[in-house]
């Protein structure tokens, strides 16, 4: 006989694991399969996330970033370190060790949840039938009342790269290189590509990247995108738009890659190439031909508002679904669904979910942009005030950037926030309370901020809205 579950999630990543803690929390009997073998040869929960995404390189962000500082920046403090030294492998094993506490700790909390692990690999059936196939053994069939389909994404592949994790890489592979390379290729100057050409070019890199599209950052503000461009070119990011790759060809060590802009063809030889230019959901294998599931347009399962799919009691979260392919999205996703099958009243604010990208200085945004609410022809109003205005940021040494906000002049609520400096994936999250809780500026204008701190730019830029910024010259409005 099949065992039954209340609940079994498909997927074990950030969406997954969570979607199966908050329903044990909830009373139900519940098991989350998840597949995933990990770099030491043991399953492993965590996702992407965990395993070969935003943890592990946030650690080579962090670690880079020191690195960085003890080279260019610590003489400024008066703080000299002698001959400086790297040692990669030390460095990559941090990283791998924060990892493991952090898979490991998943695996705790699901025993103290007593959500069932089941080790391999998960296929949806109709009616509610779960093939699954043990990483030892023969393959069960189980039963549930409620499927939750989390098995994320994976990077898109470009015939003229085609990636081999040892000269052509993914973002898995770029985060394993033996060696710094020399000269380092990034196909993709999105998220990915610029997180990690920073820590390679930190690392004493030569980065070039290659980008399809002719504006920078397409989805965030341009005002903060083409000073964010500023500020990374300025640190060695040799950054080339409107690129479109041809060709590679490997060789032993290197590979020569072909591309076209505006200027005509070119060629490059890189020590190594990482391909970074999106990633898409990871459905192989996971449904049945009779899942009755249906995908968009796009090949992301099709969902509703609250990741129902067509089928009563299935539904799909995170990178699977439409949306920003974005951990905590995946993660309030998991809560929702749980809710949901709970008979809760519960909800995502996709409009307020932050996006962040782990520059050095950081770029942040929340809601709407300058460009999508001038397109939307209704009145608005701006403020931005630089972080070289800010006492805090300066006795860091860290004043590139600023801080937008974009308001409705009709009702004074805030549209966006937009942020490009230090700790701006922490500001931010000013800005996700503001939509979320319907503010004005004026709310913002009238709180009292902590001196000191970051935060007062966050301040100095709603009063900027109304031309009220006291440590920026704005021109007075007449009476
Ligand atoms: P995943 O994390 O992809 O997890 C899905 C899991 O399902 C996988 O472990 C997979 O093995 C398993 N699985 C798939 N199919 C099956 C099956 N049939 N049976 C059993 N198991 C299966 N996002 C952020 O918000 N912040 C960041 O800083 C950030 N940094 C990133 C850095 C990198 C390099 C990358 C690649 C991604 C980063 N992301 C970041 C994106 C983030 O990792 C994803 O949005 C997030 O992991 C999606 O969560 P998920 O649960 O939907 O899927
Ligand atoms: P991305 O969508 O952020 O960027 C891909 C870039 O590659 C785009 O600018 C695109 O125009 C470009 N591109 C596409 N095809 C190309 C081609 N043939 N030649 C040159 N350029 C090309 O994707 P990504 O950087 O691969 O990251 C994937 C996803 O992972 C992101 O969408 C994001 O949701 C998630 N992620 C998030 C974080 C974070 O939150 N800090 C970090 C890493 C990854």
């Amino acid at each position: 006989m099949s065992e039954k579950y209340d609940v079994i999630v498909i997927g074990g990543g950030p969406g997954g694991y969570v979607a199966a803690i908050r329903a044990a929390q909830l009373g139900y009997k519940t098991a989350c399969i998840e597949k995933r073998i990990n770099k030491q040869g043991d399953p492993a929960l965590g996702g992407t996330c965990l395993n070969v995404g935003c943890i592990p390189s946030k650690a080579l962000l962090d670690s880079s970033w020191k690195y960085h500082e003890a080279e260019e920046a610590f003489s400024d403090h008066g703080i000299g370190v002698g001959k400086l030294n790297l040692d990669l492998d030390t460095m990559l094993q941090r990283k791998d060790k924060i990892v493991l506490q952090l898979t490991g700790g998943i695996a705790q909390l699901f025993k103290a949840n007593k959500v069932d692990w089941l080790q391999g690999t998960g296929q949806l059936k109709a009616n509610k039938q779960v093939a699954f196939k043990p990483l030892e053994g023969d393959e069960q069939t189980l039963e549930a009342e409620n499927v939750v389909l989390a098995a994320g994404s994976v990077p898109i592949d470009i015939p003229v790269a085609e990636v081999d994790q040892q000269i052509i890489v993914d973002s898995t592979g770029a985060l394993e290189f033996a060696s710094v390379p020399k000269k380092l290729g990034v196909i993709g100057a999105g998220v990915i590509g610029l997180e990690l050409g920073s820590v390679w070019a930190r690392l004493g890199s030569q980065v070039t990247v290659l980008e399809a599209v002719d504006t920078f950052l397409p989805a965030v503000d341009q005002q903060i995108a083409k000073e964010a461009m500023k500020q990374f070119t300025k640190q060695g990011l040799d950054i080339h738009l409107g690129a479109r790759v041809t060709g590679s060809k490997k060789n032993k060590n290197s590979v020569r890659v072909t591309y076209t802009d505006g200027d005509g063809e070119h060629e490059e030889t890189f020590d190594r190439l990482i391909v970074a230019v999106g990633r898409r959901p990871y459905t192989e294998g996971l449904l049945s031909q009779d899942a009755g599931v249906t995908l968009d347009e796009r090949n992301f399962i099709y969902v509703d508002n609250q990741c129902r799919t067509d089928v009563p009691g299935v539904y799909a979260i995170g990178d699977l679904v439409r949306g920003p392919a974005l951990a905590h999205k995946a993660i309030e996703e998991g809560v929702m669904v749980a809710e949901v099958i709970a008979g809760e009243h519960t909800q995502v604010n996709y409009d307020a979910v932050p996006g962040v990208i782990y520059t050095h200085p950081e770029v942040a945004w929340v809601g709407k942009t300058e460009e999508e609410v001038k397109e939307s022809g209704e009145p608005y109003k701006t403020g931005v005030v630089p972080f070289a205005a800010n006492g805090r940021a300066l006795a860091a040494g860290e004043s590139a950037g600023m801080v937008k906000f974009v308001v409705d002049e009709k009702s004074d609520r805030v549209l966006g926030m937009h942020v490009l400096g230090p700790q701006a994936s922490e500001l931010v999250q000013q800005g996700v309370i503001s939509l979320e809780f319907g503010a004005s500026i004026e709310d913002l204008q009238l709180m009292v901020f902590g001196h000191p701190s970051l935060s007062e730019t966050v301040h100095e830029a709603a009063l900027a809205t109304d031309y009220k910024a006291i440590h920026v010259a704005q021109r007075r409005r007449k009476k």
